[in-house]
């Protein structure tokens, strides 16, 4: 169910891209019509998309999408910019800021849609969930399925991966054995929880010295550290 978040200053266009996305079942809008409050509503609501307006009241959309992208938590946003003009986008995606595509307004609901839909899947398999996740000096790429711990390598198991990434995407917070298992699409249904806690043991020899931050929580699961 992807979620698209629109900054866009201008209900009119609000409404019409509510109504293209009415077209396509399972999406939602979240419309954010104040651009100073655009990266903080991007934080808390942790679309799988932005849709961005250049052209916004007391700024520039591209200062926006710097601020997105210099952002750990919504660096790897995927951004389809909104323009007024042709070539405007252009000179954006020119500039190396960061966006994936611009639609220039007015446009077709089809078209949005295709951008949309495009954006969405190179974004990868899974656009609902993060790509990427560090903490504690872990740094994850989903898509790559690469692992670092302060720079080296770790050697995981798919299933090790998948359960660290999740520690790690929500670091600080408590994650039950349901939550871990439900969400780590190696597992199949019905999975002993005695299966998954091997795989935590594992990964706290394979973190060595660091193992320490992966803490079982008594009766509620686990909980990384950072
Ligand atoms: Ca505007």
């Amino acid at each position: 169910m992807p979620r698209i978040l629109l900054i866009e200053d201008e209900a009119s266009i609000a409404r019409a891209v509510e109504k293209t996305l009415t077209m396509a079942p399972g999406f939602s809008l979240d419309w954010v019509g104040d651009p100073d409050k655009a990266v903080i509503e991007a934080i808390a609501r942790k679309p799988d998309l932005v849709l961005l307006d250049v052209r916004l009241p007391g700024g520039d959309g591209r200062v926006i999408l710097q601020a997105l992208k210099e952002n750990a938590a919504t660096r790897s946003l995927p951004v389809i910019l909104l323009t007024g003009l042709a070539g405007e986008g252009d000179k954006v995606l020119g500039l190396n800021l960061g966006a994936d595509d611009y639609v220039v307004k007015p446009f077709g609901a089809m078209e949005l849609l295709a951008r949309i839909q495009a954006v969405l899947r190179r974004s990868g398999p899974g656009a609902a969930t993060r790509r990427t996740a560090k903490a504690g000096g872990l740094e994850l790429d989903a898509s790559q399925r690469s692992a670092l711990l302060d720079g080296e390598a770790l050697r995981l198991q798919p299933r090790e991966f998948e359960v660290l990434f999740l520690l790690a995407a929500h670091a600080g917070q408590v994650l039950s054995r349901d939550f871990l298992i439900e969400n780590t699409s190696s597992y199949g249904r019905g999975v002993p929880t005695r299966s998954l806690d091997t795989h935590i043991k594992n990964l706290r020899k394979k973190l060595g010295r660091k193992g320490g931050m992966i803490v079982t929580v008594p009766k509620l699961g686990y909980r990384l550290d950072a």
